[in-house]
Formats: structure tokens, sequence, C-alpha cells
């Protein structure tokens, strides 16, 4: 999509600014327009009830009870009340009215919008099997969903858990610290294969061994077998037969497109939006979870599911509304927390052709460059947090001249040779 001129739009009239969905995304960009001084109508609209709360402890803390629901908000409601930012909730939007430029929802009414952002995340995916409504049956994206596991696993043994991804896996360390039988089951041959490289998948695989977490590779859910509507049992996909008191889902998101595909946006694996975050309505930005965007660390449009994305979009969405324009090329980012150990990967490791490992898997303190074609195009790293900072600014000032040649040599530091290549 060719770039087109925003600063028009912005000088003609911003009266009224109205953000669907209320998550990471949403609550950032109303916060953002009040911080870079938009004075405007400001309404936020999320489905689901209270102020806006972070997923990511979901999985974490708050499911090991280390946090409360209170702590999960971003703000307390006097910084809404402060800052003028309308949380319309609980209540969806049901429909947008491009002609008008007005969006429905669903508790009736209307509301008009001269920019209108779309910040409507994911939903899980679920398997088409039988027994997936049984009672004791979750997927966790939701304070709802965590706290609805959270009183069932009290009293649960066993915990069979579908997909060995980072919510997956998240959730697995979790029950085995509170003693559980775990069991999870992947298709691939090994953990988070989508998103990390073969030796930072052996090194987890190594560790949730550890903890007592049994995984099956190259293992479905076949179906769920039940007693009186309550999961009792799994089958799984080579026909064995595994007890389980709770089952939850870790197979992955899906962005949530409908009303933008029905009022005729561009989708593609999300709503499709240009370099500035716009979609086929320049009226209508799209960021987040829900938003497929070209990026220069990125061959083809990508859509990413991360507190970093959700806010850096975020905030260049504000930026661009207050007449600062440039295109969104933040440096991907995201982390995931597994008992003692905290995974950290900056860049995008996609097309990898080629690792170097530093630090050491035995002590599980390591990173593994990632490089294509000899350049570096994404760093893994568990439990080296200088290594993950010094790979942030290292993607931050564009092109690395890092070669593998020179990463493989004995002793490599790669906050020093930042440092010293500032
Ligand atoms: C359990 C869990 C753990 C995570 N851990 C990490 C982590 O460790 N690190 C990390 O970087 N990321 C993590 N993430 C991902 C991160 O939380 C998401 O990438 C981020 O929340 C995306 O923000 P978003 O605003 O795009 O979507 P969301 O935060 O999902 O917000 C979208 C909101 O819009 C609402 N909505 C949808 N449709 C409508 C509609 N029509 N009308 C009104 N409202 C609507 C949704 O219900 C939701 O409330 C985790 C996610 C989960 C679920």
């Amino acid at each position: 999509m060719p770039r087109r001129d925003h600063t028009q739009p912005r000088l003609m009239s911003l009266h009224s600014v109205v953000i669907a969905g209320a998550g990471q995304a949403g609550f950032q960009t109303a916060a953002s327009l009040r911080q870079d001084g938009y004075d405007g109508r400001i309404t936020l609209v999320g489905d689901e009830p209270g102020l806006p709360y972070q997923r990511p402890p979901l999985s974490k803390a708050y499911l090991m009870g280390k946090t409360s629901a209170e702590a999960l908000c971003f703000r307390p409601e006097k910084f809404f009340a402060d800052n003028k930012i309308e949380v319309v909730a609980p209540t969806r939007v049901t429909a947008i009215d491009r002609t008008n430029r007005r969006v429905a929802l669903a508790s009736g009414g209307a509301l008009e919008y001269d920019h209108l952002v779309l910040a409507l995340g994911a939903h899980n995916r679920t398997l088409p099997i039988p027994g997936a409504d049984f009672e004791g049956v979750f997927g966790l994206r939701t304070l709802a969903d965590a706290d609805a596991i959270g009183a069932m696993l009290a009293d649960a043994q066993e915990v069979v858990v579908a997909g060995a991804g980072f919510i997956g896996l998240e959730f697995a360390a979790v029950a085995s610290v509170l003693g559980k039988s775990v069991h999870v089951l992947e298709l691939a041959d090994r953990p988070m294969a989508r998103a990390v490289s073969p030796a930072m998948s052996d090194l987890f695989a190594d560790a949730h061994s550890s903890w007592g977490v049994k995984i099956d590779f190259g293992q479905g859910l076949a179906g769920i077998l039940g007693e009186a509507g309550r999961v009792a049992s799994v089958e799984t996909t080579d026909g064995r037969k595994r007890p389980a008191d709770i089952v939850v889902f870790g197979i992955g998101v899906l962005p949530n497109v409908a009303i933008a595909a029905e009022a005729g946006l561009d989708i593609d694996n999300g709503i499709k939006v240009d370099a500035d975050l716009l979609t086929s309505d320049p009226a209508i930005s799209a960021i987040g979870d829900c938003a497929s965007f070209p990026s220069p660390h990125a061959a083809s449009h990508i859509r990413l599911e991360s507190v970093q994305n959700a806010a850096d979009q975020s905030r260049a969405v504000a930026a661009r509304l207050m007449g600062k324009v440039a295109p969104y090329a933040a440096v991907p980012w995201f982390w995931s927390d597994q008992r003692d150990l905290k995974l950290q990967i900056a860049g995008l490791s996609s097309g990898c052709d080629h690792t170097v490992i530093i630090g050491n898997a035995d002590e599980r303190r390591m990173s593994v460059l990632c490089f294509r074609r000899d350049k570096l195009i994404a760093v893994e790293s568990v439990n080296r947090g200088s290594d993950h900072v010094a790979a942030r600014k290292i993607f931050g000032r564009g092109m690395p001249a890092l070669a593998a040649a020179e990463a493989s040599k004995p002793g490599f530091d790669l906050k020093a040779w930042e440092a010293a290549t500032r």
C-alpha cells in the first residue's frame, strides 16, 4: 500500500477518537493520546467487565496467587476520570458504519468517531473434538478464564495441557509448582517450535522434564471423556487414554477480525494495515494482536502477539494522530517466564539458517544468536538479560554488522560488542 498524507485529517478535525477493544493496545492508545496532548473525546469500548488489565500475569503470578486482580489493572479508576477517558464496558462494538463514521454497540446506541482504532485482540483456537465443551476444559486468555482455571486447579491432580507453546508451558510450569501431575501433548517434535530455535527448545524440554512435567511430542488431543458433564480423561491421537481433572488448551489464537471484515476492510491473517498502521480506510487504524502489518524486520506482513507490539503500535498511532507521522519500525521483542527461566527474544528468527550459542545450557544461562545469510536477525536469551538488552540496542540501530564467525570466537560478549560498535 502506498503511504498516504496523514497530516490533513488531523488538521481538519479530530474531536472524537473511539477505540474498540480495551486491552493492552486499547488502553495504551488512550493513555498515549492524552500524554501527547490530545484534548478531544476518547471513548474506550471493551467487552470484558472492569477496567483494562494486563494479560501476561494470568499464566504466571496471578495463577500462582502471587498477585491480585486489582494489581493487574493498568491504572485505577481515578486515572480514567482524571484523563477524561470514557470507558464503556462491558459491551461489544457490533458493527462499523464507515460512511457515517459510527460504531454500533451491543448495549444499544452508537458512537460517532473522527478516527476509529481497532484494538480487538485475538481469541483462543479450540479443537473440534468430542468433549471440548465439558466442565473443566479451558482456554487461557482472560481474567475470567484464569479465575475459572484457578478455582478448579486447587482440587485437581491430573492436569493435561494441549500445546507446548508459550501459554501452555507457562501454565504447565505453574501447575508443576503447585504439585500437580502435568502432561503436555504437543504435535510438533519440540516445544515452542514456531517461536524458538531447536537449542532453546531443548533447554526448555530438559527444564520441564526436571520439574516433573511430562511432554509427549508428536501427540495431540483426540477427544475428551467425561462423567456427569465434567472432564475425567483424555484420549490422545495415538489412541491412548490418560486421566484428567482439568484440560487447558494452549494451541494458539486467531485475530478478532469479524467486525472489520463485515465493514469491508482488507483482511490478511489479521486486519491489514499499512506502514502507518492505517487500514484500507484512512479513518480507521488497527493495532496489536488483531493487526497484520509490514515490518522492516520481516519480508512480508506479519502479526505479532506481544505486549511490546501492542504498546509500541499504540504509541505510534497516538503520535500519528497528533501529527508525528513515521512508519512503524519498532524492534519486536517478547518474553516468557517459566519457573526460574526468563526467556527473552529480540528480533524475528523466521528464515534463520545458522545459530551461534553463547553461555551454557546446563547452567540455564544461554543465548542463541540467529543468523540469516550471515546477518543477525534475532537473539533468544534465557537468564541472560544483558544479552537481550544489547540485542535490542543492536537491532534498534538498524542493520547489525555482526558476522557469525565473529560471534563464534571463544569468549564472545554481545554486550561488549554492542558497546564497542556503537
Ligand atoms: C495468558 C497470557 C499470557 C501472556 N504472556 C505474555 C508475555 O509474557 N509476554 C508478552 O509479550 N505477551 C504476552 N501475552 C500476549 C499479550 O498479552 C497480548 O499480545 C496483548 O494483550 C495484545 O494486546 P491487544 O490489545 O492487541 O489485545 P487484548 O489485550 O486481547 O485486548 C483486546 C480486547 O478487545 C476486546 N474485544 C474484542 N472484540 C471486541 C469488540 N467487538 N468490542 C469491544 N471489545 C472487543 C477483547 O475482549 C479484549 O478485551 C500473553 C497473553 C496471554 C493471554
